[in-house]
C-alpha cells in the first residue's frame, strides 16, 4: 500500500471547498457523470480509431445510492485509470487545478457558483470520504483504489475490479444526507444530466401492476442520448421539434416556431431556439434558455452571453466555446461570446424573415405573440433592426398589416404636411379613441394601433429612424389639425366674438387637470367641443410612468386643450345668445374699453418720443393708472363671460359631452351630466 500526502502546500483546501462552494454542493454530481461521460467517449474514440481491440461491452454508467451505508456510487466501463495515471490525475493535476482555481475565483465565487472547473474535487463538498477503484483499458493492468478522506493524505492499494472502468464512490458526510435520498438524485440528474451523449442509469424501471408501481427488473436510463439539437436539421421533422420542446419544458404552450442552430466556424455552437407566444409583460419568460456544455447542463442564466431581447426565447444553447467559470462582467468582454451573440442575433433575423418570406399570411397571424419580441430586439439591437425594419409589421385600426416600407407608401400622399414631415397617426385603443379614429378614416388618413407594452419607446425609436417622419396620437389635435395643410378655414365668427368664447367656455377651472381653451375654426361638421391632449406632454408622461427618467413630467397635472369650434351651428347658437343676454353690457365694456386703449396707445407713443427722465412723474404715472383701468376692464369682461359660462347649460352640456368622448367624465359630474340631459330633453 502506498501512502502519501497531496503534493501542495495548501492544506485547507477542503474546508475552503466545502465553505466557498456553500450554495452549491449539488454540482459534484453532474462533475462526476461528466468524467464518467468523459471516459467512456474517450474509449469509444479509440475504438473508432482503432487502437483498442475487441467488443467495447455494456458502457452504461450507473449511479446509485446505498443509504444503509450513506454511499453514492458512480460506475463507468470507461477507460480506467492506471495506478500511475490515478497519482497523475488526481493527486497532482486534479489537486492542483482545483486549488488554483479557488485561488483564483475566491473573490468572485458567487457568480462562478454551478459553473465548470472544480471537477474531481466538488466531491468533497459532500463527502468525508471519496474512494475511486480503477481498472485501465491498458492489456494486464492493475485496478487500484484510491481512498482520501478530506484531509490532504490519501492512500493507494490494490483492489478488486474484474473489468475495465472506475467506480467513484462517496461516503456522504452527515450534512450533506439529503443526497441519499433517491428523489434529490433523481432531480439532479433530471437538471443536469437528461442530455448526456452516454446512457445513464439510476434505479430500476417501475410498471403500474395490481394496484401499485412495481420494480420491472430493468435498469432505468435516466437521459436521452440523442437530444434533437444533436441531430441533423434535415433528419428532423416538425413533430420532432414539438416534442423536444416537451421535453424541456413539460408544461410549456406550444410555441410559434424554431430554429437549429448549427455553427462549426469559427465558433462551436449548436441549439435549438423556440419562439413562445409573447403577448404581453415581458418580465414574465418561465421557461428559460438552458445553455450546455457538450450536453452537459451549465445553467438557464444566459444573460450576458445573449442579447437580452433573445432570453425571452426558449430552447438550448451549446457550447464547448463559452468559457463558463468566469465572471458575467468578463463575459460579456470576450471576443467568442460577442461573436456568438452576433451570430444568433443574425440568424434569429434571418428565420423571422424566411418565415415572412414564405407565408406572409401565416407570419401575420402570428404576429400579435412576435411583436413584443421583434420590437424589443429591435429597439436594443441596432444589427437587429437592420433586417428586421423588413418584416416587423404595422397593424393598423382596420387590422390590415404593412411593412414599414408599404406603410410608408400608403400615407406618404395625404400624410405629409406643410413642412414635408411625413405623419403617423396612431390609436392606442381603439375603443377610448373610437371617435377621433373615424374623423381621421373619415379625412382618408390612415391610423396604427401602437396599444402594446412597448410601443411608447418603439414610437420614440422609429421617430429617431424614419427621416423626417413623427408620429402623432390620433386624439393629439383636432382632426385639421393633426397632419397641418396649407388650406385656410373661414370663420363665422369674429376675432372678437372668438375671443369672448375662450372665457365662455372657460368652465373647468375646478378641475385638478389643466384645461386650455383654444378656439380652433374647424368645419361645421366637426364636434362643437373636444378634448385633446399634446402629444408631447402626453408622451413625457406616458415616458416617466415606464420610468424612462422623465420624472418632472410625471409629477406635473394633466393638461387638455379644450378645442371650440365656432363654426358649429350650437357654438353660433350660443354666440347669439350671449349677445341677446349681455349684449348691451358686452358692447359699452367693448366701448369703454376701445376708448382707454386708444388713450393708452396714444400715451405711449406720445411717451416714446422722449427719453424716460424728460417725461413728468404726473404723465408717467397717469399712463399707469389708464393701463390698469385697461387691464380691469378686460378682467370685467372676462368675469362676466366666465360667470355668463358657468351659467349656461349649454355650455356645459358641450364641454361634458367632449369630456364623456374621452371617457373623462366621472362620479359626481357624470351624475349631474345625466340630470342636466334629462331636464335638457
Ligand atoms: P477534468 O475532468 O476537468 O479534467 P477532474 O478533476 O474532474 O478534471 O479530473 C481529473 C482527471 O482525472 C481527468 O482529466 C481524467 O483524466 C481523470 N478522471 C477523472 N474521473 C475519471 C473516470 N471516471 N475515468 C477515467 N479517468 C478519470
Amino acid at each position: 500500500m502506498q501512502t502519501g500526502k497531496i503534493g501542495v502546500t495548501t492544506e485547507n483546501i477542503f474546508p475552503i471547498i466545502k465553505k466557498f462552494l456553500y450554495s452549491d454542493h449539488e454540482i459534484f454530481l453532474r462533475e462526476l457523470i461528466s468524467n464518467a461521460v468523459d471516459a467512456t467517449q474517450k474509449l469509444k474514440a479509440m475504438a473508432s480509431a482503432g487502437e483498442l481491440k475487441g467488443e467495447l461491452g455494456d458502457l452504461t454508467i450507473r449511479v446509485s445510492v446505498d443509504k444503509k451505508k450513506k454511499t453514492i456510487k458512480v460506475s463507468d466501463n470507461g477507460v480506467g485509470m492506471t495506478p500511475e495515471e490515478l497519482d497523475k490525475y488526481l493527486n497532482q493535476i486534479a489537486f492542483s487545478s482545483a486549488n488554483e482555481f479557488l485561488d483564483k475565483y475566491k473573490d468572485q465565487i458567487n457568480s462562478i457558483i454551478g459553473h465548470f472547473g472544480l471537477g474531481f474535487y466538488s466531491s468533497f463538498m459532500v463527502s468525508d470520504k471519496v474512494e475511486v477503484i480503477t481498472k485501465s483499458w491498458q492489456d494486464k493492468a492493475k485496478p487500484v483504489k484510491w481512498t482520501c478522506d478530506g484531509s490532504p493524505e490519501f492512500s493507494i492499494e490494490d483492489a478488486e475490479r474484474e473489468n475495465r472502468g472506475t467506480d467513484v464512490i462517496l461516503h456522504i458526510d452527515k450534512d450533506s444526507k439529503e443526497f441519499l435520498e433517491e428523489s434529490k438524485i433523481e432531480q439532479l440528474l433530471n437538471k443536469y444530466c437528461k442530455f448526456l451523449p452516454v446512457e445513464i442509469t439510476f434505479g430500476r424501471e417501475q410498471e403500474w401492476k395490481d394496484g401499485k408501481y412495481v420494480d420491472t427488473g430493468k435498469d432505468k436510463i435516466i437521459n436521452n442520448t440523442r437530444p434533437a439539437w444533436t441531430i441533423k436539421p434535415s433528419e428532423l421533422k416538425d413533430e420532432d421539434y414539438s416534442k423536444f420542446y416537451r421535453e424541456l419544458y413539460p408544461a410549456g404552450d406550444e410555441p410559434l416556431f424554431n430554429i437549429h442552430l448549427n455553427v462549426d466556424y469559427p465558433f462551436k455552437l449548436t441549439g435549438i431556439l423556440y419562439f413562445p407566444k409573447i403577448k404581453n409583460n415581458i418580465e414574465i419568460q418561465k421557461n428559460k434558455i438552458q445553455l450546455y456544455c457538450n450536453q452537459v447542463f451549465v445553467t438557464d442564466s444566459v444573460e450576458g452571453i445573449v442579447p437580452e431581447f433573445l432570453t425571452l426565447l426558449h430552447g438550448v444553447l451549446d457550447s464547448p466555446d463559452i468559457p463558463l467559470n468566469v465572471s458575467r462582467s468578463y463575459l460579456q468582454s470576450d471576443s467568442n461570446v460577442k461573436k456568438i451573440s452576433a451570430h444568433i442575433t443574425k440568424k434569429v433575423a434571418d428565420r423571422l424573415n424566411e418565415i415572412f418570406k414564405k407565408d406572409r399570411a401565416e407570419f401575420e397571424k402570428k404576429w400579435d405573440n412576435l411583436k413584443l419580441f421583434i420590437d424589443y430586439g429591435m429597439i436594443t439591437e441596432e444589427k437587429f433592426y437592420e433586417k428586421a425594419s423588413k418584416f416587423a409589421l404595422f397593424k393598423n385600426t382596420d387590422d390590415k398589416f404593412f411593412t414599414y416600407e408599404e406603410y410608408e407608401k400608403l400615407i406618404r400622399e395625404n400624410q405629409t404636411d406643410r413642412n414635408k414631415t411625413l405623419i403617423y397617426l396612431y390609436s392606442t385603443s381603439k375603443t377610448d379613441q373610437y371617435s377621433y379614429i373615424e374623423k381621421a378614416k373619415a379625412k382618408g388618413y390612415d391610423v396604427l394601433s401602437l396599444d402594446g407594452q412597448l410601443d411608447v419607446h418603439l414610437i420614440n425609436f422609429l421617430e429617431s429612424k424614419f427621416k423626417e417622419s413623427r408620429f402623432v396620437r390620433v386624439d393629439s389635435d383636432v382632426v385639421e389639425k393633426l397632419i397641418q395643410k396649407e388650406e385656410k378655414k373661414e370663420s363665422k365668427l369674429s376675432e372678437e366674438e372668438k375671443n369672448d368664447l375662450r372665457s365662455l367656455f372657460n368652465v373647468r377651472t375646478k378641475s385638478k387637470e389643466i384645461f386650455n381653451v383654444v378656439v380652433e375654426t374647424l368645419d361645421e361638421n366637426e364636434a362643437p367641443v373636444i378634448v385633446t391632449q399634446s402629444e408631447f406632454m402626453r408622451r413625457m408622461k406616458d415616458m416617466s410612468a415606464l420610468g424612462g427618467g422623465m420624472n418632472f413630467y410625471g409629477e406635473m397635472p394633466d393638461s387638455y386643450n379644450l378645442v371650440v369650434n365656432p363654426n358649429h351651428p350650437l357654438v353660433v347658437k350660443i354666440n347669439e345668445d350671449l349677445r341677446a343676454d349681455l349684449g348691451q353690457k358686452l358692447s359699452d365694456n367693448e366701448a369703454d374699453t376701445k376708448k382707454v386703449k386708444e388713450e393708452v396707445e396714444f400715451m405711449e407713443k406720445e411717451q416714446g418720443k422722449r427719453k424716460a427722465e424728460e417725461i413728468p412723474q404726473v404723465e408717467k404715472d397717469d399712463l399707469e393708472k389708464r393701463r390698469k383701468d385697461l387691464s380691469d376692464m378686460e378682467d370685467a369682461r372676462r368675469s362676466m363671460l366666465e360667470a355668463y359660462g358657468a351659467e349656461n347649460k349649454k355650455v356645459k352640456q358641450l364641454v361634458d359631452l367632449a369630456l364623456l368622448a374621452n371617457n373623462m367624465l366621472k362620479g359626481e359630474e357624470l351624475a349631474t351630466f345625466v340630470k342636466r340631459s334629462v331636464d335638457l330633453l
